[in-house]
């Protein structure tokens, strides 16, 4: 169904209507300038959008989806092992439930913001919308440092957390999951507490422990996701992953996972690097060498910088923060897969990538590439998975657990691998397809944009003015 058109005040040209949106997007979130580069980055796609649809503009659809449904603000008061009052803030944002409940992960992190969360639920609208999964958007966390906390201190925290929490979410409301700095650990304080508070064991976060809800898989996700994303790139071109030199940032969930699935495949990841520093390991980190990162960042919690005190060949290079460019991605590779954390990938890096001969960029982090370093690598005609396509393969997991939750069942690793391969191959073809369609072979950033909005914008025009 295509709903009918509310009283149309004047079509402009689709040019015009997206500068309008973006002054007020400004205006009115003066200081955030992560959501307005996610909004801008959009909109430049829905310009072909908007010429061939006029009803997206009469209904005022831009207007209405970068204005989040609600957002949740509140304090997070928690004792620390000293007997110290402690004060975060806490956030919440529910962008958009067009096409289901709000869906999107938890960051804890100092750099946390109001800004920088409405940039990820703004993205996670869209790339929900590609899973092909029944997933709005939402995001959330808080400026609280995981960082050197002891267990007690994170389970206090996150139960202080939940404690507000607890009453804006729901199984069938909203379903957070992890991010950076929320993994199993912190989910599992944080459903600990939401249960006792709803006397209630529900699929009301995923990333949950395999014991207690988890899905298998849903850890690796995000990694095997996105390399199974940029192998269908490769096909495209009649190319694949084996014997390609391989950039990693990060060294995460995201990048553990990426690597893992890497070597799967016969590439050969090179690097790993954390906030402090780069390693570049020529002999390429194998499976020993990633157990050693797994149990280091895993269970240790300690800095990347100890790989190359346990294996010499590896170069650890510290982070210089004058520098606006990293030496990470100025190393000879084939592909390079960004999984640390946003505008990690500058204009110079792009260009040194791009130098250096790099076919591939897949991005695993949300949003890793500045607007100007995007722009230079659709230039350059290279393959480039933007963040939106190539990570959702987390969230699509995410979406199995709440399947599998709901239906009481537990799929194997095999099905749930499976249905995750299916699914990124899915999201490639429909990103690929629409290119073409709206005139742009090539460019997966116009398609997943595109792709991901008419399924939310024309659920929003067949539920009226909400
Ligand atoms: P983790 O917390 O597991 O790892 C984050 C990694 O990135 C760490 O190595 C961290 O280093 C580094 N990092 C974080 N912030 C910064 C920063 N400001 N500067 C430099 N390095 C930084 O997080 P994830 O692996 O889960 O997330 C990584 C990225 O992937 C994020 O952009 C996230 O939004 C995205 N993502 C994650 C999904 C998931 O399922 N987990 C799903 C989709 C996207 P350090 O330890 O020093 O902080």
């Amino acid at each position: 169904m295509t709903a009918g058109t509310l009283t149309t005040p004047g079509i402009k040209a689709p040019g015009d209507y997206i500068e309008d949106v973006m002054q007020s997007v400004k205006a009115k979130n003066p200081a955030e300038p992560e959501f307005h580069q996610a909004v801008r980055e959009v909109f430049d796609s829905l310009r072909l959008v908007l010429a061939k649809h006029p009803e997206y503009q009469s209904n005022r659809i831009l207007d209405r989806i970068v204005e989040p449904e609600r957002v949740i603000m509140f304090r997070v008061p928690w004792i620390d092992d000293q007997g110290n009052v402690q004060i975060n803030r806490g956030f919440r944002i529910e962008m958009n439930s067009a096409i289901g409940p709000y869906k999107g992960g938890l960051r804890f992190h100092p750099s946390v913001n109001l800004g920088i969360l409405k940039f990820l639920a703004f993205e996670q609208v869209f790339k929900n919308s590609l899973t092909t999964l029944p997933m709005g958007g939402g995001k959330g966390g808080s400026d609280f440092d995981p960082k050197g906390k002891s267990d007690n201190e994170v389970m206090r925290f996150c139960q202080s957390f939940m404690t507000e929490l607890a009453r804006h979410i729901g199984p069938d409301t909203d379903v957070p999951a992890g991010d950076i700095g929320v993994g199993g650990r912190e989910i599992g304080y944080l459903f600990g507490q939401y249960k006792r508070l709803r006397n209630e064991f529900t699929g009301v976060l995923t990333g949950k422990g395999l014991n207690w809800g988890g899905s298998l898989i849903r850890p690796e996700a995000t990694g095997y996701g996105c390399v199974y994303f940029a192998q269908e790139m490769l096909k495209s071109r009649k190319d694949s992953l084996e014997g390609k030199l391989c950039l990693v940032s990060g060294s995460g969930n995201v990048s553990q996972y990426t690597i893992e699935k890497l070597l799967d495949l016969g590439a050969k990841p090179v690097t790993v690097s954390d906030s402090n520093g780069v390693i570049y390991d020529p002999d390429g980190i194998n499976r020993e060498k990633l157990a050693f990162v797994l149990e280091l960042k895993n269970v240790k919690r300690g800095r990347i910088r100890d790989y190359a005190d346990h294996y010499k060949k590896a170069i650890f290079m510290p982070t210089d923060v004058k520098l606006e460019h990293s030496p990470l991605w100025n190393i000879k590779a084939d592909c390079a897969f960004p999984s640390a954390t946003q505008n990690e990938i500058t204009a110079r890096d792009a260009a040194n990538l791009i130098k250096n001969g790099v076919k591939v960029v897949a991005e695993g982090a949300n949003m890793p590439s500045t607007l100007e370093a995007t722009k230079l690598f659709l230039d350059a005609g290279i393959l480039y998975g933007p963040a939106k396509a190539a990570n959702a393969g987390g969230v699509a997991t995410s979406g199995l657990e709440m399947s599998q939750n709901s239906a009481r069942i537990s799929w194997t690793r095999e099905e749930v691998d499976d249905k995750l391969h299916k699914i990124m191959i899915a999201i490639h073809r429909n990103c690929f397809e629409t290119a073409e369609k709206y005139g742009t072979p090539g460019n997966l950033v116009n398609g997943a944009n595109i792709a991901g909005f008419l399924k939310v914008a024309d659920a929003m025009l067949d539920q009226g003015l909400v």
